[in-house]
């Protein structure tokens, strides 16, 4: 089955970390561009069964739920959405939104994202955020009044002054809160941000080993509160694992539309041939690495251009090939590899397997099954452990 992922680029200020793209916004170009997410949709045909949408960004809670529920009216007119579909829209918990969590709910959203990041308001005036703890925990509150039971919550780790204690307080809120998912990310200094010119706020920030400390600390402490880590950032209960961002671990099929979104389907923009369908049969539901052969075969990974203008003005996206031949051998390797269900030994190559027993000796790896999965504390230092894997 395939993915839907809608790309709302616009936010209300720009927080000093971010180099994700979005633009100040404006009432009346949202209205606009609404308009062309609609006449997307009607472009870009797709047979096979969608499972999932996804409303990211930016900021998507800044679209009424009148705009959310005309976007999923046209998907359910011009697609086939399976009866459990996941819709999720991630919502900035600024200011008291009751009112608008109850519509949004109403018009078929069934997934929050709530970008809460952490519950001490310290912390979160130090990462620019406008909302506070206090604003996260009604918005937590206000998303289960209105009927939410799929609720997750954004983790910020590795940000300034961020000691063990301070951590701890978030992660007890957390706990206690009647949430399902937590995404944990490490705050990451990103050229050009305003936060990567502060050499004094920099130099607060918690050195690698501190920050593989409050990684652990923070996967400790979400399975004491029954989160199963899934994958490197993503901890949930059980039955409550994120679909929409599984098919990307997966290699499975999705589109996105808005200024800035990526696919990875079978839709060439050189042809403009929707080829979904035909694609997401094959891919849909097979194990990690199983389906290579067929999953490179015809799929393309694909851009629409970072420019709000062009997409307003275009009667279809306008889309940039980015890959004619995604998912191979080492991009699904190290796609399968941040899941904590691994990979079978027998998709390493020979180099990599002689890795292996030093690496479980380490503490980085754990045997699973036929095969290989890192564990926490591997995690923790994925990049350089995924590195060694995938030679
Ligand atoms: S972190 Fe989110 S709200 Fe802040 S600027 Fe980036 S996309 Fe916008």
């Amino acid at each position: 089955m395939t993915g839907l992922y809608f790309h709302i680029p616009f936010c209300a200020r720009k927080c000093p970390y971010c180099d994700f793209y979005s633009v100040p916004f404006h009432k009346e170009t949202v209205s606009r561009y609404v308009g062309a997410i609609l006449r997307n949709i009607t472009a870009h045909p797709i047979t096979d069964k969608i499972d999932t949408v996804y409303f990211g960004g930016g900021t998507p809670s800044l679209l009424s739920p009148a705009q959310i529920g005309e976007i999923l009216d046209a998907c359910t007119g011009a697609y086939t959405l399976a009866e459990d579909t996941e819709i999720t829209l991630e919502f900035n918990p600024t200011g008291r939104r009751d009112d608008y969590l109850k519509a949004l709910r109403s018009a078929g959203v069934n997934r929050l994202s709530i970008g809460t990041q952490s519950f001490s308001d310290a912390q979160l005036r130090l990462l620019g955020r406008t909302h506070s703890a206090q604003d996260g925990l009604h918005a937590v509150e206000a998303a289960q009044t209105a009927g939410f039971v799929n609720i997750s919550c954004d983790l910020m780790l590795a940000t300034p002054e961020q000691s063990e204690e301070v951590l701890a307080q978030t992660l007890d809120v957390l706990a206690a809160l009647p949430i399902t998912h937590v995404s944990a990310y490490m705050l990451q200094i990103e050229e050009g941000t305003p936060l990567s010119q502060d050499t004094a706020l920099l130099s607060r920030c918690p050195d690698d080993d501190a920050t593989a400390d409050r990684y652990l600390q923070a996967v400790h402490a979400l399975a004491a509160a029954g989160f199963r880590q899934y994958e490197v950032s993503s901890f949930a209960k059980p039955g409550f694992k994120s679909r929409h961002n599984l098919k990307y671990w997966r290699c499975e099929p999705y589109l996105g539309i808005g200024a800035g979104a990526h696919s990875c389907c079978g839709e060439s923009p050189l042809t403009g041939a929707s080829q979904c369908a035909a694609n997401g049969a094959k891919v849909g539901g097979e194990p990690p690495l199983a389906g290579a052969a067929q999953c490179a075969a015809g799929i393309t990974r694909f851009c629409v251009p970072k420019d709000v203008q062009a997409f307003l003005d275009a009667d279809r996206q306008p889309e940039e090939l980015l890959d004619a031949h995604p998912l191979e051998r080492e991009e699904r390797l190290m796609l399968a590899l941040r899941l904590t269900d691994g990979v079978p030994a027998s998709a390493l190559s020979d180099a990599a397997r002689k890795q292996i027993p030093a690496l479980l000796h380490a503490g980085y790896l754990r045997l699973n099954g036929a095969g290989i999965a890192l564990t926490p504390k591997g995690f923790a230092v994925s990049n350089a452990v995924i590195a060694a894997l995938i030679v």
